[in-house]
């Protein structure tokens, strides 16, 4: 070949291999680089077709099946460190359609504050008679938050806010009953009245709907893909067990039901085991 036509070959197969990868468009991909310890992000994936989704997060294995949303094909994962995990390098590995990528997310560790409540003394010293229960309802509520159904009902935005009344209590809160320390508060309460609407934040079926001793009155709901989210203290429980509920459905009344210094709700979100602040989903 003339040095001619070697600069044209050359040429011509750059535009070449140009258009063929613009035929064959590579998937979306977000990752955060930078999370902190108890607040839940998103692992997102978005393609023209199906594609097969894997992310190793924490040593375990989670499967994002896609669901059709505005014509494309988006695989999305909530995930997130445990509260007080302290700062530090996490790696998370994301397959997708057998292809491995691994990706560094830097965490920072988030200041709790402390709080003090004073409730009735039985709900800091539980009764002996009462210990049988208060385990049966820690047993209920670990087999709840490990669910992980397969079908994905939330999407990252449009949660709905549970409660109309102001945020009382934040995420993370070191708490202090009765001068002694409990366990901190991963949740976040909403002032409302006895009788106020409390509505489910995303579409979802009903995995709980009865009384547990500290959260009185408490509905879970199974949002799918390892989501649940958690409404205590009611005064009434409107749905039951299997129910499969709107986004923005009322599930029952505000209330001051278990453990409690008046009438409030109590909400918790899960994502595969891990309790989350869900302030800035509410806030979107
Ligand atoms: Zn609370």
């Amino acid at each position: 070949m003339k040095k001619k036509q070697i600069v044209f070959f050359i040429v011509y197969s750059i535009l070449l291999l140009g258009l063929v990868e613009q035929s064959i468009a590579a998937p979306t991909i977000v990752v955060p680089s930078k999370i902190e310890d108890g607040v839940p992000f998103f692992v997102k994936v978005e393609d023209t077709t199906p594609i097969s989704v894997i992310v190793v997060w924490r040593d375990k294995q989670y499967v994002m099946t896609p669901l059709n949303e505005n014509g494309k094909q988006v695989s999305v994962g909530m995930f997130a460190l445990p509260v007080d995990t302290p700062a530090g390098k996490h790696l998370l590995r994301l397959t997708i359609n057998g292809q491995e990528r691994t990706y560094t997310l830097q965490s920072t560790k988030r200041t709790y504050r402390t709080q003090n409540l004073n409730v009735q003394q039985t709900y800091v010293v539980p009764p002996q008679k009462e210990m049988a229960r208060i385990n049966k309802d820690l047993a209920e509520r670990k087999a709840i938050f490990s669910t992980n159904s397969a079908t994905r009902m939330w999407t990252e935005k449009g949660w709905v806010r549970p409660a109309e009344g102001i945020l009382t209590s934040p995420f993370g809160a070191r708490r202090v009953y009765n001068g002694q320390p409990r366990n901190p508060h991963n949740a976040l309460d909403f002032k409302a009245a006895v009788g106020d609407p409390i509505r489910a934040v995303a579409p979802g079926k009903v995995l709980f709907a009865s009384n547990q001793y500290f959260t009185g009155n408490t509905i879970y709901i199974d949002h799918g893909q390892g989501v649940i989210t958690g409404y205590a203290h009611l005064s009434k429980i409107n749905v039951k067990r299997g129910d499969v509920i709107k986004a923005g459905q009322i599930i029952g009344l505000a209330g001051a039901t278990g453990r409690v210094t008046g009438p409030h709700l109590h909400f918790t979100m899960h994502s595969y085991g891990t309790a989350v602040d869900p302030t800035h989903l509410l806030e979107q």
